[in-house]
């Protein structure tokens, strides 16, 4: 299927039209069964942009849906992380060893910056921790 952009010459509407094949379009122009959605005149012609092949397009929108909810998903694992954990800032790497020798058990999780050689160390000495990507949330 192709999408073309179709202009009526007599009202200068322009719409989209889906169309088999180029050959199918030129067909259809020739014996006038083309015809303005507003108007009915068969003075169409396509508009001089270029085509929409459907497969790519179709392609491209559900990426960026998928985009979309990945961002809501972290937006709202944020809101929840911010809520549920207690911060720490810089002290994470600290903390988590805290917690994970102290013995008390702690009411809330934490989160916090760590760099990556943190993470490694406190992996060797058992504690998991879990890497989240830290959105924006002014960004849309
Ligand atoms: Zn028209």
């Amino acid at each position: 299927m192709i999408k073309y952009k179709l202009v009526c010459k007599k009202c200068k509407n322009i719409f989209d039209s889906w169309f088999a094949s180029s050959k199918e379009f030129e067909k259809l122009k020739k014996n006038f069964f083309l015809s303005c959605i507003s108007c009915n005149s068969s003075h169409v012609d396509k508009s001089l942009m270029s085509p929409l092949v459907i497969k790519k397009s179709k392609q491209f929108s559900k990426k960026e849906e998928k985009h979309k909810n990945i961002r809501a998903k972290l937006k709202e694992y944020k809101k929840f992380i911010k809520s549920n954990f207690n911060y720490v800032g810089k002290n994470f790497a600290y903390e988590a060893r805290t917690m994970h020798y102290d013995k008390k058990k702690p009411l809330q999780g934490i989160y916090g910056d760590a760099s990556l050689d943190q993470i490694k160390e406190l992996k060797e000495e058992g504690i998991e921790t879990e890497m989240i990507p830290w959105i924006n949330e002014n960004e849309n």
